[in-house]
């Protein structure tokens, strides 16, 4: 996966009068997010992961994009690194779930007239130290509340995601960790009427408190937030309401912005990537279930953090011709992504 750097610094496409292409994209944010990667390099050489780094460093350093006759264009081939903590890979994943996690809930919602509940479950905040141990706590807790007998009988198909955010603090005594998990339940399409609420199948908050307390297996009593999506429809430049909520549960579980941050003191960084880096070691943050997991199947939306993180949207349309393909090298010396080559009229490429 070792590009030679060196060898693409030399490659640079300059046109006839010598100006050089840098990349502009404005769907997605290359150049912030690389310098953010080379950030991050330097922070895990630090941090004592010198491999890591060299990860973090090469990451995207190399794009390919197809370039459509009707202007469009999309990635076509890239280099990720595809560690938990890259802000470039980050982007890319949050990008994908929000996509995916979108088409899940739109499927689930046609198939089953499916309504949903978002929940957001917190747990006390934790030193860096309990941080993992807290993430499998976590997993554990959520199985034991899907397993409660009301919950088994009203929830039909689920995804969470793990979140992490630190405390406000930039010293090490201050305020710990926050993880908390981020779910979204589909429920019968009848949930919200009277008969269901007498069936006792609705989820009021208090409950649900009681609920997650037990599953949590705590003693104080652990704050718990439901929202539900009614109203907001597509058309009329309404952004459907599924989408809008997968955004907001899709938000990748870890935010760049927690460790690469000019503000924070170098060595709360590199304390916090030390955090973060050992206690996501092997941990799954997101998971579907029932009816989602089946969409999520259907979809190739199961693995949202190890999935492709080159096709992050739908594909434009099959007629459109491709015209070009674009090469882009990341210039260290430069600090930008440069045009490397141009291949025209890509006869045999799809
Ligand atoms: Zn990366």
């Amino acid at each position: 996966m070792n590009y030679s750097t060196r060898y693409r610094e030399a490659q640079v496409l300059v046109s006839a009068d010598g100006e050089v292409t840098t990349l502009e994209d404005r769907r997605f944010d290359w150049r912030e997010r690389k310098e953010k990667t080379m950030r991050l390099g330097d922070l895990y050489d630090k941090a004592g992961y010198p491999d890591y780094a060299a990860r973090a460093r090469d990451c995207a350093t190399f794009l390919q994009f197809n370039v459509y006759q009707s202007g469009e264009r999309r990635l076509r081939t890239a280099n990720f690194c595809k560690l938990r903590l890259c802000p470039m890979c980050i982007g890319r994943r949050a990008r994908r779930s929000a996509w995916k996690l979108s088409q899940v809930l739109d499927q689930v919602e046609r198939e089953h007239q499916a309504k949903f509940i978002f929940l957001t479950l917190t747990v006390e905040n934790v030193p860096g130290e309990q941080l993992g141990n807290t993430l499998g706590q976590l997993a554990q807790a959520w199985q034991r509340f899907l397993d409660q007998r009301q919950i088994k009988r009203t929830v039909k198909g689920w995804f969470r995601a793990i979140e992490i955010t630190r405390g406000d603090g930039i010293r090490k005594a201050d305020k710990g960790y926050h993880p908390h998990i981020h779910a979204i339940l589909a429920v019968d399409p009848d949930y919200f009427s009277r008969s269901s609420r007498q069936a006792g199948k609705y989820l009021n908050q208090a409950d649900l408190i009681d609920r997650w307390q037990k599953a949590l297996r705590v003693d104080y009593k652990p704050s718990v937030q439901i929202a539900t999506t009614k109203g907001k429809r597509k058309g009329g430049g309404v952004e459907s309401a599924s989408l809008a909520a997968a955004k907001e549960a899709s938000k990748y579980p870890i935010k760049d912005e927690e460790y690469i941050d000019p503000a924070l003191p170098e060595d709360r960084a590199i304390e916090i990537i030390r955090d973060y880096t050992e206690a996501l070691r092997r941990r799954r943050l997101t998971a579907f279930g029932g009816w989602m997991k089946d969409a999520a199947r259907a979809l190739d939306a199961e693995d949202l953090e190890d999935g492709d993180l080159v096709h992050t949207e739908e594909d434009v349309v099959r007629t459109d011709l491709l015209v070009m393909v674009e090469h882009y090298g990341w210039h260290f010396g430069a600090g930008d992504f440069i045009l490397s080559n141009r291949e025209i009229n890509p006869l045999d490429v799809k």
